[in-house]
């Protein structure tokens, strides 16, 4: 299948291009981009026009930041196209629960990616909770924003979500491994006075047996960097290290899992969307994004030191 690839950024550059030339299921076959191309890949700078010209492709990746994310989502299901969205899905719930409708009605697929759940050691992790009676959880997300987003503006304005661009993908693991639905109860936010979006997070969930769950995210860790899940439960304890990638139960790492298909979270992730073509199918599992609008619905905000690029 030939896929269009829209908003040749970091991630599209870093993730995309890779996972789709290693896939026997995709072409790349343009790309759409302000300034950015991909070497030998017809190139466009205007979405409209390719979506005229290039009727042949079917589907299209979608990996601009969230705000303009939902515009270029909306014109091309109204073209008949398949849609894979980059994380967040969008800027507003409302906006995915639109976009989802708007698929179902013209029978096109759509897919709201969260590439961490794709991580290789997540569905080890979920398995291992099944059945386990949880007591307490808590989830550290603390990177440094200077080495991962480097000049990224749109983190900081309106709908860029700041400390939840990486939190959220903390919290689709969390969605993904708990077996029991959990909602914020507390949360507090801090803003740097010059900017429109957290710096950092602390948040508090209601857990139907009373455990414990809670999560620290935080933007300004210099030296080690910090992803990592821990479960207290009557059967021992798991820690889920690396954004997911590493599994350790009562302190004893756990091997790779042999029958995670391909290897990768891109890779897994277009696997997936191939899939969805083929059944005519769409995934738009927004919960995590619901904990991310709940803490920004409910958050204490205290404001907090400046934030500059420069140190
Ligand atoms: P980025 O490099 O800052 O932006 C991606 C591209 O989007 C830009 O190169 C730009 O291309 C286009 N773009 C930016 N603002 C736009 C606008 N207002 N209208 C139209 N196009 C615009 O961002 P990124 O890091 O790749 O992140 C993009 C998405 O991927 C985000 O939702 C992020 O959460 C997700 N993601 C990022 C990472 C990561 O490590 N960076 C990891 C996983 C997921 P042109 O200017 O050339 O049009």
């Amino acid at each position: 299948m030939e896929v269009a690839l829209v908003g040749i950024g970091k991630i599209a550059v870093d993730q995309h291009v890779p996972a789709i030339n290693g896939s026997p299921d995709w072409t790349l076959a343009a790309t759409v981009s302000r300034h950015g191309t991909v070497e030998g890949v017809p190139a466009y700078s205007d979405f409209d026009t390719m979506l005229a010209e290039r009727p042949d492709i079917r589907v299209v990746s979608l990996c601009l930041p969230p705000v303009p994310r939902f515009a270029y989502a909306a014109a091309a299901l109204k073209a008949g196209r398949h849609v894979m969205l980059e994380k967040p899905p969008g800027a507003t719930l409302s906006e995915c629960h639109s976009l989802e409708a708007m698929a179902r009605a013209n029978h096109l697929s759509l897919y709201a990616t969260w590439h961490s759940r794709e991580a290789e050691s997540v569905q080890a992790a979920k398995a291992w909770l099944q059945g386990k009676v949880l007591r307490r959880f808590t989830v550290t997300w603390k990177e440094d924003v200077r080495r991962w987003h480097p000049g990224q503006e749109w983190i900081w304005q309106p709908g860029g979500i700041g400390v939840f661009d990486p939190g959220i993908n903390a919290l689709s693991i969390v969605t993904e491994i708990l077996p029991d639905p959990i909602h914020l109860t507390a949360a507090t936010l801090a803003f740097p006075e010059n900017r429109q979006t957290p710096i950092a997070a602390d948040l508090a969930f209601f857990h139907p047996a009373g455990a414990e769950v809670s999560a620290t995210f935080d933007w300004r860790q210099e030296g080690d960097q910090t992803w990592t899940i821990e479960a207290e439960t009557d059967g021992g304890t798991l820690t889920l290290l690396d954004g997911g990638a590493r599994l350790v139960i009562d302190g004893r790492e756990q091997p790779s899992p042999e029958d995670v298909p391909l290897s990768g979270e891109y890779p897994r992730l277009y696997a997936r969307m191939a899939r969805l073509v083929e059944n005519g199918g769409i995934d738009m599992d927004l919960s995590p994004m619901r904990h991310v609008a709940d803490a920004f619905t409910l958050g204490r905000r205290d404001i907090v030191a400046p934030f500059h690029w420069s140190v």
